[in-house]
């Protein structure tokens, strides 16, 4: 095109979707083209954001390079389109005023922790916010918590009602200004205020107070205190992690018997006092969406014992709001055997200025403000009245969070990242889909660690944590997160996903749903581990067929049974289940779950039958045998016991019988004991095992009980079931492929939450020349579900 030649002015639509408003990229724009004297304009539409821009070409291109290489922090750009157009020869450029619904289709920024500009505000005695805790910008702060409703403006947050003061007005208001449409702008003089609640049963402790809410709040942390503290997306319990009594006392008011305490440090040097920290895990760390990342712990930390007992890993995390970095960096400052301070800040000191300390009061106990089993508490009055007899008192505030969500939890595994479990700082992200979806959709996920997944065209909107539906609140949670993803994102679904668990509340939910009065006409069941195997799928943006492993707890199977080590042939369409682990009784159902000596025993009845009970090993000794004859009736007479071929009770059954833990609090328990206490080295052989349709283990359990008749240690017996267990599943794989010819093998299901289990079995399939895949963007265990489930059924529909 002539026009395009030389000097000659030309001018460019561009169209870019993705996570492009609400973080600063119209000003980012604007001011790419006053930096190279372009005309023309920005403006947010339903698609996203389309820009007009004319000047040379040369200038043109260097234009649409920054956009890319320079992008704001928050932003994504998923895509980008661009067309000439015929020169208008303005000569200014400006910020257009939105289409009308524009922010309707706006995608909402996760939450994010403060960035470096906002630090140094905070820290900067000079500053207007200097040590103010609701200090943000476009680049940072509290988004998808506060957002009530779209369009994404100030007056559709929790924000609403802290009018601006003129000189935040002022930022806001500039294209130039960082703050330029930042809608939890805030300054000390028209924003939020911390308050810290001081309760009763605290008077009889001498606890030194200041002016300052937060500073006193170190204090008294520093003093031994169990503090509530408002953070995003709903309250933790803070504690001094070095502090033996506080972190007994918070373990015991929580009634968390067993799980282990996530802890906040001020920076990656503290944490590397603490933990070994790699390159990938401290930049994860750092990351603006600060998870909680699971480290390998150094044995010989100061830490409270009670902070993880029996773990070997810790759940660190770096703070992500002001608020966080105020109050270590004063809980740092109070030095013990000195008085306590009762200043605000002192001048000049930055957020890592503890680093030359032996730890010191730099590590604080932060989980989860609720009690065990109970959702986090993030309205005030509940956080205030469920919260009074764990905490002495409570650091609050008066910007509400209007969505709860939880830290998210991640660890660093072979290849890359691995998620426990994604919320605060992801969600609400969409994961794309290399696939259109038909109609948008409903997935509604499995029971235990529940997500949904909303979705249409190609974005599958993976909600936050939800939790265990097994309450009324979760259960609430559940329905009132999916209403607002379906405002927020648009989304009005015309067909649901579902598990195939006739029990499961999130099941129940789909079957009875309905849109504005009228049935749903689509719904779909879909088997729980086609749709872990799924959910791997969906992320490579895979169609299958492959070979799937799905190693898990349970799941309800295709035959009733429940199912729980699964290899298949799976595309999205369908899965032929080609081997599983032989069934044993699940005697009592759930309460095998709370109980591994169940399992452990039932086991041992199929390798031995009754003459299992003359086996001269420590757990038959211990056996309870009136609790074993009741068992034994059950099984004998199929009462309450459905056939299992769950790998999670037979890591569960092995953890019992060698000793570690009979009974446990949650799910996993005894299986992460397992794989803590199994010694890290290379032994040479295995344990014997069959594979073909079924896979038996019996030959494995009768080698194990001899091991322990013959003395072998605990570490070795763990260590060399794990490595037998990977063997087992290659051989599996090794069968699979010479049946189907497949050589793609996908892994999901919450046993690959064991590091020892999925390490040893990825080398071992890498070895054997197979192609493998494993969860990146959702977690391998039932949190992914939703997203699995979501990409069968599209897949479904697609076909019909
Ligand atoms: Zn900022
Ligand atoms: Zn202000």
């Amino acid at each position: 095109m002539a026009f395009a030649m030389g000097s000659t002015i030309q001018r460019r639509r561009i169209v870019i979707q993705g996570i492009v408003q609400g973080v600063g990229f119209r000003p980012f724009v604007y001011r790419q083209a006053l930096g190279r004297e372009l005309a023309g304009f920005v403006l947010n539409d339903s698609s996203g954001v389309t820009i007009e821009v004319e000047g040379t070409a040369g200038a043109l291109d260097d234009f649409q390079r920054a956009l890319h290489e320079e992008t704001p922090r928050l932003a994504r750009i998923d895509s980008v389109f661009t067309e000439v157009v015929l020169p208008l020869h303005e000569s200014a450029f400006i910020i257009a005023h939105s289409e009308a619904g524009a922010e309707r289709h706006a995608l909402i920024s996760p939450d994010t922790a403060t960035c470096d500009d906002c630090l140094r505000e905070l820290f900067d005695p000079r500053d207007r916010r200097y040590g103010y805790p609701f200090t943000n910008c476009t680049n940072c702060g509290p988004r998808f918590t506060i957002v009530q409703d779209v369009p994404y403006d100030r007056n559709k947050t929790t924000m609403r009602v802290f009018p601006m003061c003129p000189a935040c007005q002022a930022e806001y208001d500039d294209p130039l200004n960082r703050r330029f449409h930042a809608q939890p702008n805030a300054c000390p003089v028209c924003g939020p205020h911390v308050r810290l609640h001081l309760w009763a049963n605290l008077h009889d402790r001498p606890l030194a107070e200041g002016p300052d809410p937060i500073t006193t709040a170190a204090q008294w942390l520093a003093s031994g205190a169990i503090l509530a503290i408002k953070g995003l997306g709903g309250y933790h319990l803070a504690c001094d992690a070095l502090n033996v009594e506080a972190v007994q006392r918070l373990r015991r008011q929580k009634h968390r018997e067993a799980k282990p305490f996530a802890l906040m440090v001020p920076d990656i040097e503290t944490a590397r006092r603490l933990c070994q920290v790699n390159d990938d895990e401290a930049a994860l760390l750092e990351s603006r969406r600060r998870p909680i990342v699971l480290l390998n712990s150094h044995a010989s930390s100061r830490l409270a014992p009670g902070v993880a007992p029996a773990y070997n890993t810790l759940g660190v995390m770096l703070p992500y709001t002001p608020l966080h970095h105020l109050l270590l960096n004063a809980f740092a400052a109070i030095e013990p055997g000195r008085p306590l301070l009762t200043g605000r800040l002192t001048e000049g000191r930055s957020a890592s200025f503890v680093a030359g300390l032996d730890l010191g009061r730099a590590v604080l106990v932060m989980t989860s403000g609720n009690l065990s089993e109970e959702p986090i508490a993030y309205r005030d009055e509940d956080a205030q009245e469920r919260l009074a007899s764990i905490a002495d008192g409570m650091l609050a505030h008066n910007r509400d969070i209007h969505m709860r969500c939880d830290d998210p939890v991640l660890r660093i595994t072979t290849g890359g990242e691995q998620f426990f479990r994604r919320s605060r700082g992801y969600a609400p992200e969409p994961i794309p889909l290399t696939f259109d979806l038909p109609v948008p959709l409903l997935a509604c996920g499995g029971h235990l660690k529940n997500t949904f997944c909303l979705s249409k065209g190609r974005q599958a909107f993976v909600s936050h944590h939800i939790g265990d539906l097994e309450n009324l609140e979760t259960l609430t949670s559940f329905r009132e997160g999916i209403e607002h993803f379906e405002r927020l994102f648009d989304i009005y679904p015309q067909a649901i996903a579902y598990d195939l668990h006739p029990e499961y509340l999130a099941t129940k939910y789909a079957l009875d749903r309905e849109a504005g009065g009228v049935d749903i006409p689509q719904k779909i069941g879909v088997q729980h581990h086609h749709a872990h195997i799924a959910s791997v799928l969906a992320e490579h943006g895979l169609q299958g067929p492959v070979i799937g492993v799905a190693a898990d707890g349970t799941g309800y199977g295709s035959d009733g049974a429940v199912w729980g080590c699964e290899i298949m042939a799976a595309d999205l369409l369908n899965f032929e289940r080609l081997a599983h682990l032989s069934y044993v009784p699940l005697p009592g159902g759930e309460q095998a779950v709370r109980q591994p000596w169940r399992m452990a025993a039932t086991y041992l009845y199929q390798a031995y039958g009754d003459a299992f009970l003359e086996l001269d090993i420590p757990f038959v000794r211990q056996l309870d045998r009136s609790k074993w004859r009741t068992l034994a009736q059950m099984i004998i007479r199929k009462i309450n016991s459905p056939p299992t071929s769950s790998l999670g009770r037979l890591f569960d059954s092995v953890a019992a019988l060698i000793g570690l833990r009979s009974e446990v609090v949650y799910e996993g328990q005894a299986a992460i004991e397992l794989e803590t206490r199994a010694a890290r080295i290379d032994l040479p052989d295995i344990y014997p095992f069959a594979t073909g349709d079924t896979l038996d283990v019996l030959p494995m359990m009768r080698a194990i009980v001899s091991d322990i008749q013959q003395g072998v240690p605990t570490d070795y017996i763990a260590a060399r079931f794990h490595r037998s267990m990977a063997e087992l599943l290659a051989a599996a794989c090794c069968e699979a492929r010479e049946q189907t010819g497949l050589n793609i093998v996908a892994l999901s299901g919450g046993v690959f939450q064991n590091q020892l289990l999925l390490e040893r079995l990825l080398a071992l399939l890498e070895e054997l020349a197979f192609q493998v895949y494993i969860n990146r963007r959702v977690p391998p265990n039932d949190g992914g579900l939703s997203l699995g489930q979501l990409a069968i059924a599209a897949a479904r529909l697609q076909a019909k």
